[in-house]
């Protein structure tokens, strides 16, 4: 390959960093704060050290310009809150008295105060803190933590771009603050918050940064004009500051769209661009553009949020037509590495035939300065890494781990009758209620029972070897007679067997099916201290052996009424995974569901009567932009039914999803055509039944009537008022009870309370019910 001179400065970067450290350090530290073990300046220190840490990683791997104000105690929207002077009115003294404790106690709320709500960030797993804005609301600059970090990097002799959400994506992530009207339109603070960002700019350059990046990965989302024209209006006030370092512009997620030519006009400095998944539509959106001339281009061609290694030479050939388009083409990976681990070199437990397919930040780091170099200088400088980079992929395409003929053969032969029941709903309910011989307004929960310390304990004594296999499921036996007796003590109509066994509801099916990995250290940030370790769906997914019959059988020989079994859905098997980027999504969900289909089958055969297939994450694997939606959500319930399909018209195929905003998705809800639908309500006051009978939805649900996210018992008269409401909407004999979700956050005192007043609120409302 021959490049234009222009590219010989081509430089590696990256927009962010996990942030924990490789031992989880930075939660131990936050977490020891927290509990008075660790001083603020201890927590000071290590957070410093470890970014120190993070920097030299990335400078020694050969990236030539470092991000700065990445890296947080809690949420990077939490710190833009605290830069431009947004603390909600109740956290103030706090915040004044302590700003550290103050700062955690908006992210966490206090024993009297709430803390901030928390969101999905666009449709990643990472969850940030929303502000909280009104039309009173003040901004004012604090750029304190973007200087610090700043300063820490170049006192290290790097060359360091702070890195900031930008100030419209930031208007367009928040929501009015309590007491402020419903329709109050953040947005229109734009002209308020600017100059707040030009005071921070200002003070960075001061302290000597070149470039500032600003991220705006709302502009990936389908926006209105008015919302475009904030976005040229910012961009044109901030451009024509005459104190300010260089401005980049960064987006990510998906394509820019209508927004690409608004920002390609902008009086700014360079742009940074996704280039990777449906994000690669932005290649020919930016030459029908005309490029941007004059500009620097950062260019997103690494995959940023997944965990498979490059195609070098595929990457290089987007980077070499995207030369042309620019003044200065950069190498960076498609958004923050906060959203994958951090090495997969600590992976003992993974075949080193599939760890060379994978790539975590620091493996990605170095993809980014290999093709950094191979762009500048040309592909004879990389020979060596390109060479086995095409082994790497083809040891990947080639496997019979990625290939099963079988699992194959299977998904291709699915028709759409595969994927229906083989009655209409009208006529499985008549035989599901002779079959079951439930009472009206039936009691159930939705899976999962107190997850107490002796549980996990039983399951870390398992892992360390003081207890073998037969001492661990005893004491999961013990657990599940408790939970039957319980219930059947309380009088639940539908019993659970209590989710003991399970970790964590994607995970344990993940340990069970063929073609999933687990990591070891695989951490990445879901929100503050808390991560999880996604499992990897690498190959084509066969299951090998019943994975719930044992202990769902278990439970229902110790009770006469029916055990319902219980499964995680194959949406939120991908959503909660990282997934296949060697095939369409679709594709590996049809294999997750024909494996579930199996296990639902296998559950029948052994007298299950009444099977729940979870899928709380339909709604949040949602594409942003609405005209991707209808595909996702064709695949998506087609998944659900092929898991659901092969049973008989008597048995209860159940389903849940704990939220309450599902106006987008009414639709596809009603398309999984599951006999009942349990769901999130208390807290909206049973809202959802509302807006299911607005639609008209025909089935059976069961809107909750016990908010689980808190230890408060309601009342029986409170459930049964609730159910009041529910029957405005719903009719007696398709509305069901049951609680908002699984209670295994809860504890065992709250529950038992909770439930029984649940079941006697159940039993009053009968009792009103006119005799049919
Ligand atoms: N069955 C699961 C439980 O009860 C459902 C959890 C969920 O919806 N997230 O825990
Ligand atoms: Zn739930």
């Amino acid at each position: 390959m021959t490049t234009k001179s222009a590219a010989a400065a081509a430089r590696a970067t990256v927009y962010g960093y996990p942030r924990q450290g490789q031992g989880r350090e930075l939660k131990k530290a936050i977490e020891g704060y927290w509990k008075g073990r660790v001083t603020a300046d201890a927590l000071r220190a290590e957070a410093a050290r470890l970014r120190r840490g993070h920097w030299q990683q990335l400078a020694g791997a050969g990236v030539h310009e470092v991000p700065t104000g990445d890296f947080s105690l809690y949420d990077h929207v939490l710190d833009t809150s605290v830069m431009v002077g947004v603390v909600p009115e109740r956290h103030r003294d706090a915040v004044a008295a302590d700003p550290l404790a103050g700062y955690f106690a908006m992210a966490r709320g206090t024993q009297d105060v709430a803390p901030l709500e928390m969101t999905k960030w666009f449709d990643t797993n990472y969850h940030y803190l929303v502000p909280e804005l009104g039309p009173d609301t003040a901004f004012t600059a604090d750029s304190t933590k973007q200087v610090t970090e700043l300063r820490e990097a170049l006192t290290l002799g790097l060359t360091a771009r702070p890195v900031l959400v930008g100030p419209v994506t930031y208007l367009l992530l928040a929501k009015p603050a309590p007491g402020v009207f419903a329709g109050f339109d953040p947005l229109t603070l734009l002209d308020r918050l600017l100059p707040v960002y030009a005071e921070v700019l200002a003070d960075l350059r001061a302290a000597g940064a070149e470039w500032v990046q600003l991220d705006e990965p709302a502009l990936v989302q389908d926006r209105t004009p008015a919302d475009l024209d904030a976005v040229a209006d910012a961009y044109r006030k901030l451009g024509a500051l005459s104190d300010r370092p260089k401005v980049l512009v960064a987006s990510y997620f998906d394509r820019l769209g209508d927004a690409l030519p608004v920002l390609a006009k902008a009086p700014v400095d360079g742009l940074a661009i996704d280039f990777t998944g449906p994000a690669a539509a932005n290649l020919d959106a930016l030459a029908a553009v005309g490029g941007l001339p004059g500009k620097r281009l950062v260019a997103g061609v690494v995959d940023g949020r997944n965990i498979w290694i490059n195609d070098l030479s595929k990457s290089l050939s987007v980077l070499g037509t995207l030369l042309g388009l620019a003044d200065q083409v950069d190498v960076s990976a498609s958004c923050s590495l906060l959203h994958v681990p951090l090495d997969n070199t600590v992976e003992r437990d993974i075949d080193p035939q599939i760890l060379r397919w994978l790539a975590f930040a620091r493996q990605k780091t170095s993809e980014i300065v290999t093709l950094a170099k191979g762009l500048a200088h040309g592909t004879d400088a990389i020979t060596a890494e390109l060479a086995a980079n095409r082994a790497d992929l083809a040891s990947r395409a080639g496997s019979p781990i990625t290939h099963d003929p079988a699992v194959r053969a299977r998904a291709q032969a699915v028709t759409d009758a595969y994927a229906r029941r083989s009655q209409p709903y009208a006529e499985r309910a008549a035989a599901q209620r002779a079959h079951l011989g439930l009472p009206l307004l039936p009691t159930t929960t939705i899976g999962s029972f107190p997850q107490t310390g002796e549980i996990r304990a039983a399951r870390a004594d398992l892992r360390a070897g003081r207890i073998d296999t037969d001492g661990y499921e005893e004491r999961i036996r013990a657990e599940i007679q408790d939970v039957i007796s319980f219930q059947e003590k309380t009088g639940l109509d539908v019993l659970v067997h209590g989710e003991p066994e399970r970790n964590d509801m994607v995970q344990y099916f993940a340990e069970q099916l063929t073609g999933y990995l687990a990591t070891q250290h695989g951490w990445v940030q879901s929100y503050g201290t808390r991560y999880v370790r996604p499992p990897i769906l690498a190959g084509d997914i066969s299951r090998p052996e019943p994975m719930t019959v044992r202990w769902t059988t278990y439970a229902q020989s110790l009770t006469e009424k029916p055990v319902k079994g219980m499964l995680t859905g194959p949406v939120t098997m991908l959503a909660w995974s990282f997934v296949r980027d060697d095939q369409p999504l679709g594709d590996t969900a049809r294999q997750v569901a024909l494996a579930l289909r199996d296990e639902v089958n296998d559950l029948e055969a052994a007298g299950t009567s009444v099977i729940q297939v979870d899928e709380p994450a339909l709604r949040e694997t949602l594409p942003l932009r609405a005209t991707d939606r209808p595909a996702y959500l064709a695949w998506a319930t087609e998944a659900f039914r092929l898991t659901t399909a092969g049973v008989r018209p008597d048995t209860q195929i159940h389903t849940h999803m704990c939220y309450a905003e599902f106006g987008d998705i009414v639709r596809a809800i009603d398309d999984l055509d599951a006999d009942v639908i349990s769901l999130e309500a208390a807290r909206s006051h049973m809202q959802v039944a509302r807006e299911l009978a607005a639609h008209g939805y025909p089935r059976e649900a069961g809107p909750g009537v016990y908010d689980i996210h808190s230890p408060r018992v309601p009342s029986a008269e409170e459930a049964a008022a609730l159910l009041r409401t529910g029957l405005k909407a719903i009719p007696a004999d398709r509305l069901w009870v049951n609680p908002d979700c699984g209670l295994k956050t809860r504890a065992w005192p709250e529950t038992r309370a909770s439930l029984e007043n649940l079941v006697a609120g159940a039993r009053t409302v009968r009792g009103e019910l006119p005799l049919s």
